[in-house]
């Protein structure tokens, strides 16, 4: 599904992603853990193409992410062509980032209607539907600065789920939330892997981890420096840097 191949991407002379392989298997929750600074939310950002490649490819499906080939080379895609890709790979971002001067049901059907072309009539009821999913079928018509920070991020959850992506991309999303608001937004990523969608998920939440991901990586300094299933990984590290992180961590 997702196949990150040999992608580099520096910031002037910091080198932030060193040859990142990775691959997603349709269905699966992919957990991606490593110290601040370590080039997770690059990764994610790349996967997008909110960040230009230096070196390497991301394809979804096949098709390659942010260019097209042409004769051997990479030519970037026009913002509009990867605006359309972009529908396909949903995000979910630390802060939630909804629309602030729009309703729930209204920051729902925003981009089906804007982007994918549904009729407001079809994209409202499966907002509705969608807001149903996440618990929150009564704040259709709230404004998002009434909402707690658990149920703006289930929100949030919902709006990308709205697109009908083939993957969603998660930066932290429960850590700009109290600690009592977690465990709700963990229990809607929880019912999305267990009806099948394709995640990758980037946080510190190891339980979590431990229980639903399909995989863990470990990523340190701009490289994958290990990944395997969540009881490889976090019980049994084959290398010292991922031991560290999690004795620090765990
Ligand atoms: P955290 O756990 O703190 O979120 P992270 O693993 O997500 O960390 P990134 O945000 O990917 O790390 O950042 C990796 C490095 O790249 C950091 O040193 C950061 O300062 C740097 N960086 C990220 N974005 C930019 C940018 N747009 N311009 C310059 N440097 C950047
Ligand atoms: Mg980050």
């Amino acid at each position: 599904m997702v196949n990150v191949r040999g992608v580099h991407k520096s910031f002037g002379r910091l080198e932030v992603l060193r040859g990142v392989d990775l691959r997603v298997a349709a269905g699966s929750v992919t957990v991606v853990l490593g110290p601040s600074g370590s080039g997770k939310s690059t990764l994610l950002r790349a996967i997008n193409h909110l960040e230009k490649l230096d070196r390497g490819t991301v394809t979804v499906d096949g098709e390659l992410i942010g260019y097209r080939r042409v004769g051997g080379r990479l030519h970037e895609l026009k913002e509009r062509e990867v605006l359309r890709q972009r529908t396909s790979l949903g995000f979910v971002f630390q802060n939630f980032n909804l629309f602030p001067h729009l309703t729930v049901l209204e920051n729902l059907v925003e981009a089906p209607i804007g982007a994918l072309g549904r009729p407001r009539a079809e994209a409202r009821a499966r907002a509705l539907e969608l807001l149903g999913r996440v618990g929150l079928a009564d704040k259709a018509d709230a404004y998002p600065r009434r909402l707690s920070g658990g149920q703006q991020q289930r929100v949030a959850i919902a709006r990308a789920l709205a697109l009908e992506p083939k993957v969603l991309l998660f930066d932290e999303p429960t850590s700009a939330l109290d600690p009592e608001l977690v465990g709700e937004v963990l229990d809607v990523i929880k019912d999305l892997a267990a009806a099948g969608t394709t995640m990758i998920v980037v946080t510190h939440e190891i339980g979590f981890a431990r229980e639903v991901a399909d995989t863990v990586v470990f990523m340190d300094d701009g490289v994958v420096v290990e990944q395997g299933p969540p009881a490889a990984v976090l019980d049994h590290p084959q290398h010292e840097r991922t031991r560290a992180f999690l004795s620090k961590v765990l």
